[in-house]
């Protein structure tokens, strides 16, 4: 069986989180960033990884994903999937052949980058979205200021994106144009092929975990973030978490391990 998890704002959180938290935590994160798990949660991941294939799979770039010290030193993960699915790690080493694929595929299944740019250009104005930024190559993503997006030229736009078989996401302070190709589903999809495990726990907080999330035997959900808000019609094998923030990520972690005992 595969444990497949969106790292932050499910199992990680920023320290903004920390505010509303008063338990012990375990910094997962250190350096420049920061980010945290409770104490409770660290270890029950280090006893998941234990008894599952533990995939991280996460929106950040290779080089934000090497930057979570415990995926380096405590854990070490056989699998990553970084970039939102763009990039699969085996062993610390990126695998060009999966790459390769979709470089291919890319083109035929989405519109160009340039010109879903060109369009959020249109709408964009620098009282509310900083510069585009290219992120590993292949999708991209901009600092925003949420209270001044125009909301309707924006809902507008992600209806068109999809269209263009791109998809928009919200984060946080970020917003993310992602091609609908590249997806965590996917890039599991190799990894299931690679190790014949085929039952996946999935768990993700926003828009661009949906593809994994739907593609999982069971799917766990925090209560917050843009996935949540958005949830309107939650499938039986669906669980969304009672807590939200960083408590939430120790609630998932419980139930995979509900799921694993149950079924011995
Ligand atoms: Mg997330």
């Amino acid at each position: 069986m595969i444990f497949a998890s969106d790292l932050d704002r499910t199992l990680i959180y920023s320290e903004k989180f920390l505010e509303s938290f008063l338990g012990q935590v375990k910094a997962a994160e250190t350096g420049q960033y920061h980010s945290y798990m409770t104490e409770t949660a660290a270890e029950l991941l280090k006893y998941i990884a234990g008894k599952l294939l533990f995939v991280p799979c996460t929106t950040r770039t290779i080089e934000q994903y090497r930057r979570v010290d415990f995926f380096q030193t405590i854990l070490k993960p056989e699998y990553a999937i970084t970039s939102n699915g763009a990039n699969l790690i085996r062993g610390g080493v990126v695998d060009t052949g999966y790459r390769d694929m979709l470089n291919r595929l890319l083109s035929h299944q989405c519109a160009a980058g340039h010109d879903i740019l060109k369009e959020f250009d249109r709408l964009a104005g620098d009282e509310w979205a900083q510069p585009m930024r290219k992120a590993d190559e292949v999708f991209y993503y901009c600092i925003i200021e949420r209270e001044k997006i125009p909301t309707k030229e924006l809902a507008a736009f992600c209806n068109w994106a999809r269209e263009q078989y791109w998809e928009v996401s919200i984060q946080g302070r970020k917003l993310y144009l992602v091609p609908q190709l590249i997806n965590k589903r996917t890039a599991l999809t190799r990894v299931t092929e690679m190790t014949g495990k085929h039952n996946v726990i999935a768990a993700g907080d926003s828009l661009l975990d949906l593809p994994l999330l739907q593609g999982a035997d069971y799917a766990f959900i925090p209560a917050h973030g843009e996935l949540y808000e958005q949830l309107e019609y939650i499938p039986d094998n669906w669980l969304l978490t009672e807590s939200s923030g960083l408590p939430a990520g120790e609630e998932i972690l419980q139930a995979v391990i509900k799921v694993v005992k149950s079924q011995k």
